[in-house]
């Protein structure tokens, strides 16, 4: 509490805008301006023991009223100083050059000592700041104001009694009454504010402990009062008007709390149950507009039920949807299943129940236009979408079969469907397939499952957000069964067209009509897709593209759009034919184009960077820096922030016009190759190096990726006669390695492998066959052939030939059978350079889909038995005929 100081007679004047420190307040400032700055740092901070400073009450010129004289000052002037007039309540006028800033000094200030200070700095601009907290003590009246330096100082004289005279004046009668009845005051107000905020304990010890006329600076500043009421406090030195003053002001405080109270009080009873819940929600608004969290769930509902009215339901549909929205108002956004069933009804109201796309007339020389134009070669299967499309034209609802494109990655079955979609002038979306094991992922999950959701199908007509879109079921033959169910069985409704009229999707929960779409597949494979499923499709194949045809693919489609997509054209970038080659040679092994594309953009993406670089490059070329003044230089580097162009004159405009175009496309070459793509990836001389030792053959497999070159390896070693196998192998190729092993063995006599007397030719050693690329896993019947034919080459220590390569099922006595995928092996064969293939006899007819160019560079060996194969698998012929010979 502040007791009797003893000021100095010279104090620093910090000024107070429009505001009084009262004696036994406590106030915290912020100083940053660089006067109040240098006054706090020169008076308080950097002083041993806290200094004093004077708060002096100013006020803007704006405010004033026309009171008692004014002294005028310049401020510029260090020494200059006002004559200070007495007066309860005159003002001196300081005047600077602006008149803006006359300022008015009030003549009466507290003197205040610092209970704490922190110093800061402000971090871009490095200024320094100080929070004061500053408590008033006692008044004084200003004698003279001058400046010093940056800030003020006044001589002053201070306004405290001493404490004989304080004594004499706690004797008048008239002050011991104004202290009982502003006691008696101050008692209610505290008693008020107790109840309000249950404080007050403290504040009533006060009233005990501390002088009266104190304890009135002390409450009048805890109020809100006007700046002029603050003044007239101030300038109340005599106690007993402070005390008159004060208690007026308690009063005052006291009434206006207690009509307050009986507002509030009155407006609560008179508040209805909804009255209080329309306040509630208000405040919840606010709240949550203070959170930045706007969405208003009242609204969204409002706007999700015209989504739903606008979706175009059926009735039946409609009333459902209906109903679930009712349930949906009633709950509050945070009760459990809330949340769910807002997502469902926004995916109702998403659906395109009845939204299509406009069917154009059908024009099929446009559609045949559009799929030789957006396709290379690929006649047959032109012509059966073709033959397809004018189905559809001339009955709209035909229930003709699914299309299903089935062949390797790449070869063009997605983009064809998606043809045929622009071609009908639909929306084409993709359902991926791949993986599917689950029959919810395509009928979706029960609402009752936590975190449900709508099958693929559902979806994706939510994302094309028409009912008659071409719909691809991308790899069909991917899709399982296990214990989750079966998704084949689930498919098999959405293509019934019986069926798929009232597709019950179990997250949808009521029919949606598929018949409108117009369904095409896509396999790798034939096999594994369930024989109901092929049933209702109509297979239409796509074999691997010979070199010659990926040659023209990339000439005349994948190069230009390639170079389309990276922003460059003919002018930027050339790719010879002989440069499209090499990258089908060397880099890519594949049936399909799309590791062939996927170069090619590698090519692009390295000449983009070029281009872009020699862009920059150009407008610094030739005499122009030469030309340019050292000023103009100075300036261009100055200017960071300015990109110019600087033509100086005398240049010729054609020599600038030349300087802008790139001088010469980027022409790929095979150093780029190398560079951008790396070394080559595959040789024709893989084939011999592989075979260079006997037990290796050269087979032709079938996988997924359409037809390969399979090298089959075997070896002996000491041992107790048993057979090893490796290579991820399933059974069949298993039982052809037992029975591989069993006819050789059969045979080892006629074949010189074994003398006549010492039959067996497993004596005291195993034999382990092995199917390299061993994360590929391999099965069917097609290796036994090449099974045999590696055997053979291992006991008789005769390499096989390197240019051969075969395919085909061998029975136990040593007839070759037939197999499937001719087409895809002899293409395969002919990509890695092979000439000669061996195929079991009843596989001749297969030949005719094999293109032309391909068969004319190959040499096609008939084998009917095993022998056959022998006798042109090896140089010269069967080695057991050698044998025989000697
Ligand atoms: P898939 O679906 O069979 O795996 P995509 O349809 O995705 O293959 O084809 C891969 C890329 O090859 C696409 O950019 C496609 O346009 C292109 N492509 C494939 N075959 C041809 C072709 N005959 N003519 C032109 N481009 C083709």
């Amino acid at each position: 509490m502040a007791e009797s100081v003893e000021l100095p007679s010279r104090l620093a004047i910090l000024p107070f805008r429009n505001k009084v420190l009262l004696p036994g307040a406590i106030i915290r400032i912020r100083c940053t301006s660089p006067s109040s700055v240098k006054l706090v740092e020169q008076e308080l901070w950097q002083r041993e023991e806290k200094g004093l400073i004077g708060i002096l009450p100013v006020r803007d010129a704006a405010e004033i009223k026309p009171l008692g004289p004014v002294v005028s000052q310049g401020t510029d002037s260090v020494d200059q100083s006002a004559k200070v007039l007495g007066g309860s309540s005159d003002s001196h006028k300081l005047e600077t050059k602006k008149p803006n800033d006359v300022v008015h000094w009030h003549s009466r200030g507290v003197a205040a000592r610092a209970l704490h200070l922190s110093r800061g700095v402000e971090k871009p601009s490095g200024r320094v700041t100080y929070i004061v907290v500053l408590e008033g003590l006692c008044r004084f009246s200003v004698q003279e104001l001058s400046t010093r330096g940056t800030y003020h100082t006044a001589r002053i004289s201070s306004l405290e009694m001493t404490k004989t005279e304080m004594e004499q004046v706690e004797q008048d009668p008239d002050f011991i009454m104004l202290s009982r009845q502003f006691k008696a005051t101050a008692m209610e107000l505290i008693s008020a504010l107790e109840l309000k905020q249950k404080t007050g304990g403290r504040t009533k010890v006060l009233l005990d402990t501390v002088p009266v006329h104190k304890l009135a600076d002390i409450f009048v500043a805890s109020f809100e009062i006007s700046f002029e009421e603050q003044l007239s406090m101030l300038d109340s030195v005599d106690p007993k008007v402070r005390l008159s003053k004060a208690t007026e002001l308690v009063d005052r405080h006291l009434q206006s709390i207690r009509v307050a109270e009986k507002i509030s009080q009155k407006v609560e009873g008179q508040l209805s149950k909804s009255q209080k819940e329309f306040l509630l929600r208000q405040q919840m608004r606010a709240i949550k507009e203070e959170l930045g969290d706007n969405d208003d769930d009242e609204d969204d509902l409002v706007a999700l039920e015209r989504k739903m009215q606008g979706a175009g339901m059926p009735q039946n549909i409609w009333k459902h949807a209906h109903r679930e929205l009712r349930r949906l108002k009633k709950m509050q956004p945070q009760q459990p299943g809330y949340t769910s069933s807002r997502v469902y009804l926004e995916l109702l109201a998403d659906l395109p129940w009845q939204r299509a796309s406009e069917e154009l007339e059908l024009d099929l020389r446009a559609a045949q236009k559009r799929l030789d134009s957006d396709h290379y070669g690929l006649a047959k299967v032109k012509q059966r979408i073709i033959e397809y499309l004018a189905v559809r034209k001339l009955k709209p609802d035909a229930r003709g079969p699914v299309l299903c494109f089935v062949g390797p990655p790449g070869v063009g079955k997605t983009s064809l469907a998606s043809s045929i979609a622009a071609a009908l002038g639909r929306k084409f979306v993709r359902i991926s397939l791949g993986g599917v094991k689950d029959e919810a992922d395509i009928r979706g999950h029960r609402r009752t499952y936590v975190g449900s959701m709508p099958g693929r199908l559902i979806d994706g007509l939510k994302r094309v957000a028409v009912c008659n879109p071409v719909m691809l079921l991308d790899e069909v033959d991917k899709t399982g069964s296990d214990v989750r169910g079966d998704p084949a069985s689930a498919l098999l409704e959405v293509l019934d067209p019986e069926q798929n009229k009232t597709f019950n999707d179990h997250y949808l929960n009521v029919p949606f009509d598929l018949s409108k779409v117009i369904f095409v597949a896509t396999a790798n494979r034939m096999q594994p897709i369930p024989p109901p499923l092929l049933d209702r499709m109509e297979v239409i194949e796509l074999p691997g593209y010979t070199p010659e045809e990926k040659l023209q693919i990339a000439m005349h489609h994948l190069i230009p759009r390639v170079l389309d997509q990276h922003g460059l054209s003919s002018e930027f970038l050339q790719v010879p034919e002989e440069m499209v080659k090499l990258v089908i040679q060397r880099y890519t092994r594949e049936a399909g184009v799309r590791n062939l594309e996927r170069n090619l953009a590698a090519l692009a993406r390295a000449a983009a960077v070029k281009v872009a670089e020699q862009e920059q490059v150009v407008p610094l070329n030739k005499g122009m820096r030469g030309l340019a003044t050292p000023l103009m230089e100075n300036r261009l580097a100055d200017s960071t922030e300015v990109e110019m162009e600087v033509i100086p004159m005398g240049v010729n405009s054609r020599e600038i016009s030349n300087t802008f175009k790139i001088a010469s496309p980027l022409i790929v070459d095979e150093a780029m190759l190398e560079k951008v793509l790396g070394p080559p990836r595959f040789d024709d001389r893989e084939a011999a190096d592989r075979v260079s030792t006997p037990g290796v053959s050269v087979g032709l497999v079938w996988t997924s990726f359409g037809g390969e070159v399979q090298f089959v390896e075997a070896t002996a070693m000491a041992g107790k006669g048993e057979l090893h196998l490796t290579g991820q192998l399933g059974d069949v190729i298993k039982e052809s390695a037992q029975i591989a092993l069993t006819w050789v063995r059969a045979r080892a006599t006629d074949f010189g492998l074994a003398t006549a007397d010492g039959i067996n030719l497993l004596e005291g050693r195993d034999v382990h066959v092995h199917f390299p690329a061993g994360a590929v896993p391999k099965d069917g019947p097609s290796a036994g052939v090449t099974l045999v034919t590696a055997l053979v080459s291992l006991f008789s220590k005769k390499r096989v030939r390197s240019d051969t390569a075969m395919t085909g099922e061998m029975t136990l006595r040593g007839l070759v059978l037939p197999v499937g995928g001719v087409k895809d092996k002899v293409l395969a064969a002919h990509r890695h350079g092979i000439k000669r293939v061996i195929l079991p006899e009843r596989n001749l007819k297969d030949l005719v889909e094999v293109p032309s160019s391909v068969l004319a560079n190959m040499e096609i060996l008939i084998a009917k038995r095993m022998e056959d194969v022998l006798e042109n698998a090896f140089e010269g012929g069967c080695p057991w005929r050698q044998h025989s010979k000697l």
